[in-house]
């Protein structure tokens, strides 16, 4: 579903991604985990091209991501190709970036009727059953700045899938919330995971990757320095640098 080739990012002289090699099938669940700096969130940022890379490539479903690899210019047909594949990427990340002006459920109507030309009663119907997919039926009338950062995060994600999205990205989605709000989240993704969505996850909620991931990615210095499913992973010793990681943080 997600091809990674030989990927390298550079920031300036800063080489943050190096020859990055990933496969993720479809209906998989890929978490990602490392030190802090390692190029996690460049990773996700380069698969829809929200990073420009400098050499290897990403191929989703056949698709080539990204235009001209030094430069970052695209043609117009390459801009639009480029956003039609971003439609098939839902992302949510750690701050949540609802539309403050704008009520909970027009913030999930609003990209369904401006890009896939949902009619406003079909956006609405779909909005609808997301609110109540992520547990916030009664909310879709509030403002945004009404709602506890557990809530606002279940939004977040609500509105990227009401896209449709093929794939889901999330970058530390519970790492700006409060303890008590983390496990509501989880388990929104958690379900949503149950559904066969494929999903790519940045955290470090440890117990969380354990329980959720087919199969678990550890960067180290711009590097995937091991991989292996949720047991692999876990059953490494503290002799091993990934071991060292999954346990310091668990
Ligand atoms: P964290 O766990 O703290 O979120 P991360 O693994 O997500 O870390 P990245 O944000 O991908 O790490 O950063 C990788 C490296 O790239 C870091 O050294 C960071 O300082 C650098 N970097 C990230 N974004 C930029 C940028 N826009 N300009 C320059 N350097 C950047
Ligand atoms: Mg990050």
């Amino acid at each position: 579903m997600i091809t990674i080739t030989g990927l390298n990012k550079y920031f300036g002289d800063h080489h943050v991604l190096k020859d990055v090699n990933l496969e993720i099938h479809k209906g998989e669940v890929v978490v990602v985990i490392g030190p802090s700096g390692s190029g996690k969130s460049t990773l996700l940022r380069c698969i829809n091209y929200l990073e420009v890379f400098q050499k290897g490539s990403i191929v989703i479903d056949g698709e080539q991501v990204g235009g001209n690899a030094l430069t970052g210019k695209m043609t117009r047909l390459e801009e639009r190709r480029l956003n039609k594949l971003r439609q098939r990427l839902g992302m949510v990340f750690q701050s949540f970036n609802l539309f403050p002006h704008k009520s909970v459920i027009e913030n999930i109507m609003m990209a369904p009727m401006d890009l896939k030309k949902l009619s406003k009663d079909q956006a609405h119907a779909k909005a609808e059953a997301l609110l109540k997919q992520v547990g916030l039926e009664e909310k879709a009338d509030v403002m945004p700045s009404s709602l506890s950062g557990g809530q606002k995060q279940r939004i977040a994600i609500a509105r990227a899938l009401a896209m449709e999205p093929d794939v889901m990205l999330f970058d530390e989605p519970t790492s700006a919330l409060d303890p008590e709000m983390v496990s509501e989240v989880l388990k929104v993704m958690a379900d949503l995971a149950a559904t066969g969505m494929t999903m790519v996850i940045v955290t470090h909620e440890m117990g969380f990757a354990r329980q959720i991931a087919d199969r678990i990615v550890f960067m180290e210095d711009g590097c995937l320095a091991s991989q292996g499913t949720s047991e692999e992973i876990f059953a490494q010793g503290p002799e091993t640098r990934v071991g060292a990681f999954v346990n310091k943080i668990y």
